[in-house]
């Protein structure tokens, strides 16, 4: 099915048109510099900024795919998890375009799309396989089992990895959005320098949970560091910070992604969310899912972020086997993958 789908759940405004794993067209209206004299994403701000935004950037993904309403099949819009002032600007869009124009509607889940990313450039990509999610809100390992079916086997306890990438970027007086920053700081820097600590989630019976992972005690270890440092009254070794804590995340997201796929007789772990975009993460998993004889996928940087052409992508799955949302559907701000049939028509 061919779709056009809308993301407006955090800070891009997107959309794209998707021929079932075919990108027609994508367009992404990213809002970081609005928001990035506050040091992170304003609710209010980026409600608005859709909505000033949505109209222009619809037509430019029109026109790129060079096509009129009559070859849209479905249109679709992120409807949870997300900023329900923002997701809403995108729904009442897409619903007000399929009832114009006289097609289905249909909700798609944020975290299916980021899923849903790897099937864009690996188009013969089948489920069963194991998704590594690690974004702005997430950092989840999850069983995907089939279009609408996931089972999440891991997750973060308390910040999730690109907002660890974010917190730490902030203490170092980096910037907004910190991933990228850290990332390019990193490549000068030596990973060894500083020890820092994993965060281990510790079971009732001594072990610690295998697929869990913490990243508020490696914040706090990196804060401790730069405190000490800066008593030394020398110029603080940011590179060296930069890439001790991006191996120790890489590290951490490496072992538990290799021990679920391993667990569960998964052969491909499918990377994706922002900080799929990360380069130490991508090394390191790469390396030591050889040593495994497993497949790693990481989708084009385009495609990690926040983006339609992984929504239309979704959508479009869900489109051919008949799931439909009804016009009533809402936004919501939380929502679990278990819960993504829910957001259709039985
Ligand atoms: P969610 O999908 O959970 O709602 P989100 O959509 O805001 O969150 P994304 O847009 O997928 O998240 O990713 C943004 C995050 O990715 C930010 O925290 C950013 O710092 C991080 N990020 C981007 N590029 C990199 C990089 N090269 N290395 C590490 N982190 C990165
Ligand atoms: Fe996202
Ligand atoms: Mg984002």
């Amino acid at each position: 099915a061919t779709v056009l789908a809308i993301e407006t759940s955090c800070d891009e405004t997107g959309v794209a048109i998707v021929k079932n794993r075919k990108v027609l067209s994508n367009v992404v209206a990213s809002q970081i510099a609005i928001h990035h004299p506050y040091g992170g994403v304003v609710p209010e701000v980026a409600s608005r900024h859709h909505l000033e935004m949505v109209n222009s950037v619809l037509d430019q993904a029109l026109e790129t795919a060079g096509l009129d309403w009559s070859a849209i099949d479905g249109v679709a819009a992120t409807c949870a998890p997300g900023l329900v002032g923002a997701l809403l600007t995108g729904i009442t869009a897409a619903k007000t375009l399929a009832l114009v124009q006289n097609k289905p509607f249909l909700g798609i889940h944020h975290l299916e799309g980021h899923i849903y990313a790897s099937y864009l450039t690996e188009t013969t990509l089948q489920p069963p396989f194991l998704c590594l999610l690690v974004s702005g809100g997430h950092t989840s390992l999850i069983h995907v089992k089939d279009c609408g079916v996931y089972h999440t086997l891991g997750h973060t306890v308390d910040d999730a990895a690109g907002e660890a990438f974010d917190k730490v970027a902030r203490l170092l007086n980096l910037g907004y959005p910190g991933g990228p920053i850290i990332d390019q700081l990193a490549s000068q820097g030596n990973p060894k320098a500083f020890t820092l600590p994993e965060g281990k989630i510790s079971l009732p019976n001594g072990g610690y949970h295998p697929y869990h992972s913490s990243f508020s005690g490696l914040k706090t270890a990196v804060l401790r560091l730069v405190q000490a440092l800066k008593q030394d009254n020398q110029p603080l070794p940011v590179a060296d910070i930069a890439a001790s804590f991006q191996e120790t995340v890489a590290k951490s997201l490496t072992k538990r992604a290799i021990a679920c796929a391993v667990d569960f007789g998964l052969d491909t772990i499918a990377v994706g969310g922002g900080v799929a975009a990360n380069s130490g993460l991508r090394n390191y998993l790469q390396e030591a899912a050889k040593l495994h004889n497993l497949r790693v996928l990481f989708p084009p940087l385009k495609y990690c972020t926040d983006n339609a052409a992984m929504i239309a992508c979704a959508a479009s799955d869900h489109l051919n086997q008949g799931h439909l949302s009804p016009l009533t559907l809402g936004a919501q701000s939380r929502m679990s993958l278990e819960e993504v049939m829910q957001l259709y028509q039985q």
